[in-house]
């Protein structure tokens, strides 16, 4: 099957792009192992840290960019985020469940680049939560759809479940960290 999204090539630049977003079309060997190189210069915590701090301005950032190109609001923005991940290739991302009030929710992953990555081109097989790049993603997402909605709440999100543990698939938890 062809990418499930639209892909522009602009032809001057060579910049490849999606609803206007610029985007970077890489192996997943090369990003896995890069990943895996940061870890261990970094320490885990340390890098976690970094990660979810950029991953979720990041996420905040694309959500607010795809609302206005498609006339989205409120859930349905991180709901397309999560579509538009699982079609560019990180894995299967679903909602388990998301409470608009709160901005609580967990999300189901099947299919992770860290998991499936495993045992390629050097990359370490590992029985441990592997996924937590994405972490702060769901944070950012959901914080941004309560601003969205108007509502006043700020989330903490991390991986409390991982396929490579021996789970059927990943979980990411999103905790309501209450009002400003
Ligand atoms: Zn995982």
């Amino acid at each position: 099957m062809k990418p499930a999204l639209p892909i522009e090539v602009d032809p001057a630049s060579g910049v490849w792009s999606t609803d206007g977003l610029p985007m970077i079309y890489l192996p997943r060997h090369f990003f896995v192992n890069n990943h895996v190189e940061i870890e261990k210069a970094l320490g885990r915590a340390a890098y976690a840290q970094s990660l979810y701090a950029g991953g979720y301005r990041s996420a905040h950032f694309w959500c607010a960019q795809e609302a206005a190109t498609h006339g989205l609001s409120g859930l349905a923005v991180a709901e397309h985020y999560l579509q538009r991940l699982s079609q560019r290739g990180w894995g299967r991302f679903s909602f388990i469940a998301a409470d608009v009030h709160s901005g609580a929710a967990q999300i189901a992953l099947t299919h992770s680049v860290f998991v499936l990555a495993q045992g390629i081109a050097g990359v370490p097989v590992r029985s441990d939560k592997l996924c937590y790049l994405f972490a702060g993603w769901f944070a950012g997402a959901m914080d941004w759809v309560g601003e969205d909605l108007g509502e006043r709440w700020r989330t903490f999100s991390r991986e409390t479940q991982c396929e490579a543990e021996g789970h059927a698939h990943c979980v990411f938890t999103v905790s309501a960290l209450g009002a400003r």
